[in-house]
């Protein structure tokens, strides 16, 4: 039977997945964006990227988690003056998202990871993986994938700045679809620093995000010219590695009962 080896969550029969729920595999949502990621690259970046990381770890998990159809918008005002991005409300964005990972708690997956290939869905993702697990009897988690690729990144990068559209996303698409990215239209972004906030979005210690046409011409941050396939292999491998790491910790990753101390009756019809 298929089931046994099927990663993709929406390529299983509903008879085969009320039998994958048996196995208790990590279910994964994937979250992207369409967004501009400068000349050189399709709007797809952060959705092809996040999913792909995604499949692969699923795959070479031998059963122990279930991919779902990934979200392919995300929080982009701040890219709308350049042309193709769509937006999605934080709000809508949370509401939809939490009806997904209820979905797959309703139907008994204990243990639900979201993994996030858009910077700006990050605060996004990890409300929507905080209310999962306080509203539902099952648990999620909220991860980006590149920080399991960080070190080895780090070992072979060869500009400071990792942000959008630069070094680290070029490199990754160009190791998984060489075809379309136009290297001869890669570029450098300005970084805009200040003492405490950076448009670096690695290491702020204040977090702030503009309207991107009024720091960037090019639409990156970064610079995606020392792009190159070997290095996307690298990030690709230790993303891959990391997710699948945390898969089998997260698998194992105790639901123990709540315990209620209180000494006197608690008002237990209150919904937040
Ligand atoms: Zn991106």
């Amino acid at each position: 039977m298929a089931a046994a080896t099927e990663y993709r969550y929406n390529r299983l029969t509903w008879a085969e997945l009320d039998e994958a729920i048996g196995r208790q595999p990590v279910v994964i949502l994937p979250t992207g964006s369409t967004e501009q990621h400068g000349r050189h690259l399709p709007l797809d970046v952060d959705l092809f990227l996040a999913e792909s990381v995604c499949l692969e770890t699923a795959k070479r998990a031998n059963g122990k988690a279930l991919v779902l159809p990934p979200i392919g918008y995300g929080l982009n005002l701040h890219h709308i003056d350049f042309p193709g991005t769509i937006h999605i409300e934080p709000e809508v964005f949370i509401a939809f998202c939490l009806n997904i990972t209820k979905s797959v708690a309703y139907h008994g997956f204990e243990k639900i990871f979201l993994v996030n290939g858009h910077g700006s869905n990050q605060p996004l993702i990890d409300l929507i993986a905080r209310r999962t697990t306080l509203e539902t009897s099952s648990l999620c988690a909220a991860a980006g994938y590149f920080p399991f690729a960080r070190d080895a990144f780090d070992a072979v990068k060869e500009t400071a700045v990792m942000a959008h559209a630069d070094e680290f996303e070029t490199s990754l698409y160009l190791h998984l679809a060489p075809e379309r990215v136009q290297m001869d239209l890669a570029g450098a972004g300005d970084d805009v620093m200040g003492t405490h906030v950076s448009s670096d979005s690695t290491n702020p210690r204040v977090r702030f995000n503009d309207y991107w046409s009024r720091w960037t011409d090019l639409g990156v941050h970064g610079d995606a010219r020392p792009a190159t396939a070997e290095k996307g292999k690298v990030i690709f491998e230790a993303a891959v590695a990391g997710l699948l790491e945390f898969i089998d910790e997260w698998k194992a990753w105790p639901l123990a009962a709540r315990r209620d101390f209180h000494t006197r009756p608690v008002q237990r019809d209150i919904r937040w």
